[in-house]
C-alpha cells in the first residue's frame, strides 16, 4: 500500500521504516527541513538500535522516501499517519495538539483521492472527531476518513515492537478505515498478535490507560521500595515474589529513580486533565503525578546523605543521563531533576551517557561530559547510577573505585549487590535494601 508518515521522530521513522520494511510504499514527512537532509544523506536522526539498517535498506531498495514537502508527500497516498509530537502545554498539562491540527489541515488541503487518516500520536479521547472537523473545514469529507491507531512500541525496542507488536488497536467509525489498517498490519498479525477493533475514543483511551497503569506500577513498587529501606526488607525480592503471581507479572516491578521519559510524564499529566474536565477525576493518578514528581527530588537527598550530609565542593559523578538504556532520549528524565538539585546543593557535576551527551549538552547546563565512565570517576566523591546501560555492568569497579577520590556509589537502579561491592571497598547503597535490624 501507499503510505505517508506525517513526523519522522522517535515513532514516525520506525513505524514508516518499518512498514516499508513489510512491503509497503512509504515517504517520512517531516516539517523539519534539517532532519530530513540528515535522513536522505543516510544519517539517523536518533538512537535507536536497529533502525539504521532497515531505513537504509528500504531507502535503497526504493520503498522509503523521506521529504519536506508534505503536500507531495501526501499526494496519492492511500492511509496517512500522523505521529507528530503531542507535548504538555506548559503549566497545567493538557496535550498540546497544535502539531497535530497543523498536520490534519495540511493533509487534507493535499488529498487528491480518497485516504485513510490514522492519529499515532497519543491524543486526548474526542481529538479523533476534532481532526475529522479540522479536515472537513478544508477538503470533500468523501476523501478521508479518520481512524485512531496509538503506537506501543517502547524506545529501545522499537523495531522489535513494532514487527511483533502485542496488539494493534485501531478505532474507527467507518469500515474502509478498519479494512485498511488490516491489510497494513497483515504481516505483523497472528496468534497472540491480534488487531483489536473497537471505536475512536475507546482506543485514544486504551493508549492513556495504558501508559498510566504502566506508570502506576512502576511508582507502586518505588515506594514498597522506600517502605523496604524503612521495615529492613529487600525491594527485589518483594518484585520477584508478587510478580510471580500472574495476575501482577513481574515486568515494570524494578525500583528505580522515579518514571520519565517522552510519554509517560506527558500522558498521566494529560489523562489526569481530561478526567477532571469530564467531572471523572482519576484519583489514583493524581497521587501517582504528585509522588513520582516528589521522588526524583527525594533521590537527590539520599545521594547527599551518602554523602555524609553535603556536596557542598564535592565531584560527583552521574552515570547514565538518558531515561532509561538504549536511547539517547532525554525528554522527562530523572536526571533532569536530580542532577540541578545536586549542583544546587553545591556539588560539581561530571557525568557520562553512552548516547545522551548531545541533548545532554543543552538541557543540563554546567555538567561537564566525560568520554567514558572511568573518566567520570575520576576524582569523584561519589558515582550516582541513574540510568541502568547495559555497559555499566562490565565495568571493571576496582579501576573505578580506585580512580575515585571517595569510593562512594549509590545505585539507583540497583545494577550492582552491596556484598561485592563492599569487596571492591565501595560504600555502596542501592534502593529498597533495607538492613535487617536485629
Ligand atoms: P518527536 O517529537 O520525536 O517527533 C515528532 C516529529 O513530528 C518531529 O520531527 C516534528 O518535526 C514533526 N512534525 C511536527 N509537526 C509536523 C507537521 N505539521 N508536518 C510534518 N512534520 C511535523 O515525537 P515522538 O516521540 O515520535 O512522538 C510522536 C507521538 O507518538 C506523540 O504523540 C507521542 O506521545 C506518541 N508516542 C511516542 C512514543 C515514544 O516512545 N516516543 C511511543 C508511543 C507513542
Amino acid at each position: 500500500m501507499r503510505i505517508a508518515v506525517v513526523g519522522t521522530g522517535y515513532v514516525g521513522l520506525v513505524t514508516g521504516a518499518c512498514f516499508a520494511d513489510l512491503g509497503h510504499e512509504v515517504v517520512g514527512i517531516d516539517r523539519d527541513a534539517a532532519k530530513i537532509a540528515a535522513l536522505r544523506r543516510g544519517e539517523m536522526p536518533i538512537y535507536e538500535p536497529g533502525l539504521a539498517p532497515i531505513v537504509a535498506r528500504n531507502a535503497a531498495a526504493g520503498r522509503l522516501s523521506f521529504t519536506d514537502d508534505l503536500a507531495a508527500g501526501v499526494r496519492g497516498a492511500q492511509a496517512v499517519f500522523i505521529a507528530v509530537g503531542t507535548p504538555p502545554l506548559p503549566g497545567a498539562g493538557h496535550a498540546d495538539l497544535a502539531q497535530v491540527f497543523d498536520a490534519a489541515r495540511q493533509i487534507a488541503a493535499a488529498l487528491t483521492g480518497f485516504a485513510v487518516v490514522a492519529a499515532k500520536s497519543t491524543v486526548p479521547v474526542g481529538t479523533g472527531d476534532e481532526i475529522e472537523r479540522a479536515m472537513a473545514a478544508v477538503a470533500d469529507k468523501a476523501l478521508f476518513c479518520v481512524v485512531s491507531n496509538p503506537e506501543f512500541l517502547r524506545e529501545g525496542d522499537a523495531v522489535k515492537d513494532f514487527m511483533a507488536p502485542d496488539r494493534v488497536v485501531v478505532g474507527a467509525e467507518d469500515e474502509r478505515g478498519v479494512a485498511a489498517m488490516r491489510e497494513i498490519y497483515a504481516p505483523v498479525l497472528g496468534p497472540g498478535r491480534p488487531l483489536l477493533a473497537t471505536t475512536r475514543r475507546s482506543s485514544e483511551l486504551i493508549k492513556y490507560a495504558a501508559n498510566v497503569f504502566l506508570a502506576m506500577k512502576l511508582t507502586f513498587i518505588n515506594e514498597v521500595a522506600d517502605l523496604c529501606e524503612a521495615l529492613g526488607a529487600d525491594v527485589g525480592d518483594v518484585a520477584e515474589g508478587i510478580g510471580l503471581d500472574p495476575r501482577i507479572g513481574r515486568r515494570f516491578l524494578n525500583a528505580g529513580p522515579g518514571f520519565g521519559g517522552s510519554c509517560f510524564p506527558k500522558d498521566t499529566l494529560a489523562l489526569m486533565r481530561s478526567a477532571g474536565e469530564a467531572q471523572a477525576p482519576l484519583r489514583l493518578v493524581e497521587t501517582l503525578v504528585e509522588v513520582n514528581e516528589a521522588r526524583k527530588h527525594a533521590m537527590a537527598r539520599k545521594i547527599i546523605r551518602a554523602c555524609g550530609g553535603s556536596v557542598e565542593g564535592k565531584t560527583i559523578g552521574v552515570l547514565g543521563l538518558t531515561y532509561k538504556p538504549n536511547t539517547d532520549d532525554m525528554r522527562a528524565a530523572p536526571s533532569l531533576t536530580i542532577v540541578p538539585d545536586l549542583q544546587k546543593a553545591g556539588a560539581r557535576v561530571v557525568a557520562y551517557d553512552p548516547q545522551g551527551a548531545r541533548a545532554a549538552r543543552e538541557l543540563l547546563p554546567g555538567v561537564e561530559l566525560a568520554t567514558d565512565a572511568y573518566a567520570c570517576a575520576t576524582g569523584a566523591d561519589a558515582l550516582v547510577v541513574i540510568t541502568e546501560w547495559d555497559a555499566f555492568r562490565d565495568l571493571d569497579l576496582g579501576r573505578l573505585a580506585k580512580a575515585m577520590r571517595e569510593p562512594v556509589m549509590v545505585d539507583l537502579r540497583n545494577i550492582f549487590a552491596d556484598a561485592p561491592m563492599a569487596a571492591l571497598g565501595f560504600r555502596y547503597e542501592g534502593l529498597g535494601r533495607g538492613k535487617r535490624q536485629v
